[in-house]
């Protein structure tokens, strides 16, 4: 049997860990009740795992129970975070800020939103891909209702300044939101000392199930309040109406606690696994690295590679190894990434990028494998186009 590829795009998306699996798998189909149903045992065990789960995540960020509402994933999150915040708030002010390079599930709402009138003004990053708080501040208006930053980079890895970010917008009277789907459990995460109002998690980038998810949304100074953007029963405190999804809630919890646990020894194995790699490619004439080096998610490394065509090279490298170019979401498009031309790459070192994502699954022995063959591939690439 031909082995399959080395996996090495832990930001698309990572593989279940056995553990979280296991604790998800009663809620299938022994314990399947209806968590929302009072009357008998079915619902009262469903609903006694969803407030031990939700238990479990508000107190890893520091927030309370009251403050999280389990979503689809992070993009329904970002959704609700920003049309919630624009629609009940939106007599106060329609501005909004968010950064150049943020995921697409804040980009896209931000432009719906300027559809129906509001201003949003998108700021630029450094070359290393990190915002300048100066900029920040000076971006705040009177009507400024929102601002959106992200905690990591899903293409770069990079981190922003959260608490600086948190203490320019608290002292401004502005709510912050931030997209912490690739930052969870990779970085701790206090919404309490951050000053975060509104924040985005995903079970799915941290060895959870695909799904699920979350807003935490600030009770108390201030109180924040989202118009719900999916109505029904009422769930969630009217704030997201649907049926608790239960075996993928208790997924989500697990994975988290597990990160968490696991975090500092992990951090140090993932930047060793960063390193060898980053030094085997290095080592070639005209690799660029993107983002940061030290302020960044351990498991990540994006590249440009000077006299390759990007797509030609993961294509030649696909059987040896999984990657990307940039986000999983617009890897099939031929433009540009959005946060490569934000750095100020050129047109084709952005295009000739490789991003790799390492995970809890990875071993010295694969990057060993992988930067062997990308380095022969680039070379025989950069011969072939040289004919
Ligand atoms: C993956 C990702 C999302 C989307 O999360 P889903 O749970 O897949 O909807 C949003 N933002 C960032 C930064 C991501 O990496």
């Amino acid at each position: 049997m031909p082995q399959r590829p080395i996996y090495l795009d832990a930001h698309a998306t990572t593989p279940m860990d056995r553990r979280v699996l296991d604790a998800m798998l009663p809620y299938f189909t022994e314990h399947f009740g209806n968590p929302s149903t009072n009357s008998h045992l079915y619902g009262w065990e469903a609903s006694a795992a969803v407030k031990t789960a939700r238990e479990a995540i508000a107190s890893i960020i520091n927030a309370t129970p009251e403050e999280i509402v389990f979503t689809s994933g992070a993009t329904e999150a970002n959704n609700l975070a920003i049309k919630g915040v624009a629609e009940a708030y939106f007599s106060q002010g329609k501005h909004i800020i968010t950064i150049a390079t943020e995921h697409r599930a804040v980009l896209d709402p931000c432009r719906y939103l300027e559809t129906l009138g509001f201003e949003v003004t998108y700021l630029p990053v450094q070359p290393d891909g990190i915002l300048n708080l100066a900029k920040l501040t000076t971006a705040i208006r009177e009507d400024t209702i929102l601002v959106s930053v992200m905690a990591a980079n899903n293409e770069i890895g990079v981190l922003q300044p959260l608490k600086e970010i948190g203490e320019i917008c608290h002292s401004h009277e502005v709510l912050f939101h931030t997209d912490a789907a690739q930052a969870i459990a990779k970085i701790p995460l206090n919404v309490a000392a951050m000053n975060i109002d509104l924040m985005s998690l995903t079970a799915h980038k941290i060895y959870g199930p695909k799904g699920i998810g979350a807003l935490y949304v600030r009770r108390r100074n201030p109180r924040v309040k989202v118009a719900s953007q999916l109505q029904g029963g009422g769930q969630e405190k009217g704030r997201r109406s649907g049926t608790l999804y239960t075996p993928q809630i208790v997924g989500f919890a697990k994975a988290l606690e597990i990160g968490v646990a696991e975090m500092a020894l992990e951090s140090e194995r993932l930047f060793k696994l960063k390193m060898q790699l980053w030094s085997m490619l290095k080592s070639l004439p005209g690799i660029q690295l993107n983002g940061n080096l030290t302020n960044r998610l351990q498991g990540n490394l994006n590249i440009s590679i000077e006299g390759v065509n990007g797509s030609a090279l993961i294509l030649a490298l696909h059987s040896v190894v999984a990657v990307s170019s940039g986000s999983a979401c617009s890897s099939t498009s031929t433009t540009p990434s959005h946060v490569l031309t934000a750095l100020g790459r050129d047109e084709n070192l952005a295009h000739a990028s490789l991003r790799f994502g390492i995970g809890r699954f990875n071993t010295a022995a694969e990057i060993e494998t992988v930067g062997k063959q990308a380095i022969a591939t680039i070379k025989s690439l950069r011969q072939a186009n040289k004919l």
